[in-house]
C-alpha cells in the first residue's frame, strides 16, 4: 500500500470499481465476459453461456426496517439480482442467498425475509441452490449471486450500440425514488410523533415501485415473441442518466435524449410536484425503477411502435456529438448522472 491516502469518496463507485479490477487479466477461455457488463458471461457449450450477477443490499444504506417490510426485502434482493439477467438478455435460473445478520433479528424475522425470497422465486421461476449464514456486528446484509443462461447469439452487451440506434426505455420511471421519498417522509413524521399513523393514501404505485420492484421478465419475452435483438442493454438500478451514459461509454457514442418522451406515470409525477420536485429529474436521476433501458436498430422500429410497455426516449449518436438532454424548449442540455454514490 501507497503512503497516499485516497478517500473512497473522491473516487465515486465506479472509478473504485475500475481502479480495483482494471490490472485483473482473464485467463480462462471460457470467462467471455468479466467485470463491466450487468453480468458476467462464462462459456459453458458451443451455443449456450451462463451468466452471473451478484448484488448486495445492506441495512442502513440500502434499506431501512423501519418501513421496509422483511419479506418485501427478501422479494426485491432477488428481483434485483433476476433484472441484472434480464439485461444481458437472460432467463434467471438460480440463485444463492448469503446473509450476515446480528443478535437483534429473531428466528422468525429471517424466515419472513426468506418468505419474500422465495415468493421472487416463484414469481421467476428460479431455484435456490445455496448460499452462506454469518453474523454481523450490527445490522443485515443480504448478498444474492443469480445464475441465468442465454444462447451465446442472443446476449446484449452493454457495449454494441450503434450510431442512429434507438433509445428505448421499459416501463415508467421516477416511481421508486418518489415512493422513497414519501416513506421517509412519512418515517420522520412518524419518528416525531409515534401516535400519528403513516399517510400512504394515494401511493400505493410509488410506495410499491420502491418496496416491490419487479424484474421485466416480460420485456425480454416481448422482445423475443417481437423478434427485436437490442444492440444494447442495461438494466435502470442508478437513475436513467447514468445508466444512458454507461451504454455511450460502452458503446462509444453520443446520445440524444427528449425530456418529452421520458415515461413517468401521473401518480409519480403529482408526487414529485407535491415534494417541488420536477419529476423529469426524479426519473434522469432517482435509482431503483429496475426498468430495461435498451437500443434497438431503426430497422425495428414498427415492430415496437405503439407498444404500451415500450418508449423511445432517444437515439444514439457518434461520439463527437456529445451526449445531450433535449429539454421542453429544445435547448440541449449535457447528460449527467446525479445517481447514487454510496460513498458520498
Ligand atoms: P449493476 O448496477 O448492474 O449491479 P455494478 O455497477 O454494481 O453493476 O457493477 C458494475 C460492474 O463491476 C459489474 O460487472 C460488477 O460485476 C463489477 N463489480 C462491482 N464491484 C466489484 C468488485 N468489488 N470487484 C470486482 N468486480 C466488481
Ligand atoms: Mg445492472
Amino acid at each position: 500500500m501507497s503512503q497516499n491516502r485516497t478517500e473512497l469518496g473522491d473516487l465515486g463507485e465506479f472509478r473504485l470499481i475500475d481502479k480495483l479490477t482494471s490490472e485483473f487479466r482473464l485467463q480462462n477461455s471460457s470467462s467471455e465476459l468479466g467485470v463491466g457488463d450487468d453480468a458476467a458471461v462464462i462459456g459453458v457449450s458451443e451455443h449456450t453461456v451462463q451468466l452471473i450477477s451478484t448484488d448486495m443490499l445492506v441495512e442502513g444504506v440500502h434499506f431501512n426496517l423501519m418501513y421496509v417490510p422483511l419479506k418485501h426485502l427478501g422479494y426485491k434482493a432477488v428481483a434485483v439480482n433476476v433484472s441484472d439477467i434480464c439485461a444481458m438478455n437472460g432467463k434467471a435460473e438460480q440463485i444463492t442467498v448469503s446473509i450476515a445478520v446480528s443478535n437483534r433479528f429473531p428466528v422468525e424475522a429471517l424466515e419472513e425475509l426468506y418468505s419474500g425470497i422465495q415468493a421472487a422465486c416463484q414469481a421467476y421461476g428460479v431455484d435456490l441452490v445455496g448460499g452462506d449464514t454469518t453474523s454481523s456486528v450490527s445490522g443485515l446484509i443480504i448478498s444474492i449471486t443469480a445464475i441465468g443462461s442465454a444462447r451465446k447469439s442472443e446476449v446484449v452487451y452493454r457495449s454494441r450500440a450503434k450510431e442512429m440506434d434507438l433509445l428505448v426505455v421499459s416501463g415508467d420511471l421516477g416511481g421508486a425514488y418518489m415512493g422513497l421519498q414519501v416513506l421517509e417522509r412519512e418515517k420522520e413524521v412518524f419518528t416525531a410523533n409515534p401516535d400519528i399513523q403513516p399517510d400512504l393514501e394515494g401511493h400505493d404505485y410509488i410506495v410499491q415501485r420502491q418496496l416491490k420492484p419487479e424484474a421485466r421478465i416480460d420485456i425480454i419475452r416481448f422482445l423475443k415473441e417481437l423478434e427485436v435483438l437490442p444492440t444494447s442493454m442495461i438494466d435502470i438500478s442508478d437513475g436513467l442518466a447514468s445508466e444512458i451514459l454507461h451504454l455511450c461509454k460502452a458503446s462509444n457514442t453520443g446520445c440524444f435524449v427528449y425530456d418529452e418522451k421520458i415515461p413517468i406515470d401521473a401518480t409519480t409525477s403529482m408526487a414529485a410536484i407535491d415534494f417541488n420536485l420536477d419529476p423529469v429529474t426524479c426519473a434522469l436521476n432517482g435509482g431503483e425503477d429496475y426498468e430495461l433501458l435498451f437500443t434497438i436498430d431503426q430497422s425495428d422500429f414498427e415492430k415496437i411502435k405503439g407498444n404500451p410497455h415500450m418508449t423511445v426516449i432517444g437515439h444514439m449518436t457518434h461520439p463527437s456529438d456529445g451526449k445531450y438532454f433535449i429539454d421542453k424548449n429544445g435547448s440541449a442540455i449535457p447528460l449527467r448522472a446525479q445517481g447514487w454514490d454510496h460513498f458520498d
